[in-house]
């Protein structure tokens, strides 16, 4: 009997999932594996990694995993721990000849993903992984992600010209798994809004409402710096941050959609928004580690100093700033705040109260429902003037912010008064 096992790890779906594809076609079982690792995760500065609007959004989405693959015949095993202290044990259980799983893009994630590799390759058990994560296949780049240019523009520019994004793979049909005990998954209360529901039915939904039902896409490129709004930007991103959706999936309906309705500037801004995705996961891979450092790509941090006082006032939305202390409350009840509004309050941080950018990324990657490694820390570097940028930074004025997109109050009102 040939068995392989799939770990499942941010690409928690049936749906264009090579990684699951290649198990099913190459096995006659194949064993869905998820690893809870949240009480290995270290706090960083001093703050947890984990918030409760992204825990049980990553609870839904594997309890809508597990309904999705028994549609088909299977179930998911999640298990609590790290893959490196279990995973050897399970293949020796089960007689897993291959691991199958999608590549990481973080440090500490592929350094574990190595870990794991060279513990399988002690016990003779092939080990496989499968880039399902970008919108570009980093194969298909003309240039290797080690000489990906320092520019989002540039980067762009050659991607778009000479590159053809993939057909997204359509889910598989039917899946065998050997037999074995099926864990009810746990839900975490959170305060998250009820459109942020974890899975990839709903990330699916969420496609269809914007792109075909609301039709929200024909005038996104106006709407998407809008504060708040279901409807003014796509709000895939923790759909996308788990892997409830891919990126291809997306882009080949907006296709679909400008061949049969409208292409526009605005349906095509989504794709330029997914391509900047793309440049900070393909930036990450060339530097795993500078993005985590106060002077970034190797430029010169112009803050480094860390008042706890005033970390209490930003978390806490109590700073002199009535627009970032609505920002800040919304963040910290909901996991979600606009783009816009995540550039407000990270220059804030930085350039207004003068600290260390690295605490303000850390308690991003604490409270956002859609915490990617990549986009958290790639925004935030380039806002401090560390990152994928040569203009210092991105020093907002925040009475001209609140002006242009908070003339009448509306949004502070909301959520200074709760
Ligand atoms: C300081 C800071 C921290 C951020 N942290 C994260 C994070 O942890 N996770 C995350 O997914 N995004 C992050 N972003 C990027 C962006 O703010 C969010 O992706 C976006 O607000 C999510 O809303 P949306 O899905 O409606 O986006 P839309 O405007 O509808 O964009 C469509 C998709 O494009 C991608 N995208 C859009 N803008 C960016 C961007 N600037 N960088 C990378 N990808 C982008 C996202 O996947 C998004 O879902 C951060 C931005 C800043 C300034």
């Amino acid at each position: 009997m040939r068995r392989g096992l799939v770990w499942f790890t941010e690409d928690l779906r049936l749906d264009d999932n090579e990684t699951l594809l290649k198990a099913i076609e190459e096995n006659e079982e194949v064993l869905p594996v998820y690893f809870w690792t949240e009480h290995e995760q270290k706090p960083q500065f001093g703050i947890p990694r984990l918030g409760d609007t992204r825990k049980s959004f990553i609870q839904e989405s594997l309890a809508n995993l597990q309904q999705q693959l028994h549609a088909i015949g299977g179930s998911l095993l999640v298990l609590n721990g790290s893959p490196e202290d279990q995973i050897t044990k399970l293949c020796k259980q089960f007689d897993i000849r291959k691991v199958y799983t999608k590549k990481q893009v973080g440090s500490e994630e592929k350094t574990s993903q190595i870990r794991v590799k060279e513990r399988l390759l002690a016990i003779a058990v092939d080990f496989e992984t499968y880039s399902s994560s970008t919108l570009f296949h980093p194969d298909d780049l003309p240039f290797s992600v080690r000489d990906i240019p320092l520019l989002f523009t540039k980067f762009r520019k050659l991607a778009e010209k000479e590159s053809v994004v993939r057909s997204p793979f359509n889910p598989p049909e039917r899946i065998t798994v050997p037999p074995f005990e099926e864990v009810i998954m746990a839900r975490t209360l959170s305060s998250k809004p009820t459109w942020l529901q974890g899975g990839e039915d709903h990330a699916l939904e969420r496609l269809h409402h914007f792109i075909w039902e609301h039709q929200a896409i024909k005038t996104y490129k106006e709407t998407r710096d809008q504060l708040s709004g279901l409807d003014c930007s796509t709000k895939f991103s923790a759909w996308l941050s788990q892997g409830c959706i891919s990126p291809r999936r997306i882009y080949s309906e907006i296709k679909r959609f400008e061949h049969e309705v409208l292409a526009n500037d605005s349906t095509y801004w989504v794709i330029f928004e997914l391509l900047w995705r793309d440049f900070f996961r393909f930036s990450f891979k060339k530097y795993p580690k500078a993005y985590f450092q106060l002077h970034g790509l190797d430029q010169q941090a112009l803050y480094t100093q860390f008042d706890p006082s005033k970390f209490e006032a930003w978390t806490q939305g109590k700073t002199s700033e009535a627009l970032i202390n609505a920002g800040m409350n919304e963040l910290r009840e909901t996991g979600f705040v606009s783009n816009r509004m995540r550039q407000i309050l990270a220059s804030y941080w930085v350039f207004g109260m003068q600290q260390d950018w690295r605490y303000g990324a850390a308690w991003f990657e604490h409270c956002l429902v859609d915490y990617d490694v990549a986009s958290n820390w790639g925004n935030w570097a380039y806002i401090a003037g560390v990152g994928n940028d040569n203009r210092g930074g991105r020093e907002f004025n925040i009475e001209k912010q609140a002006q242009l997109f908070d003339k009448d109050g509306a949004y502070r009102a909301q959520w200074l008064t709760s």
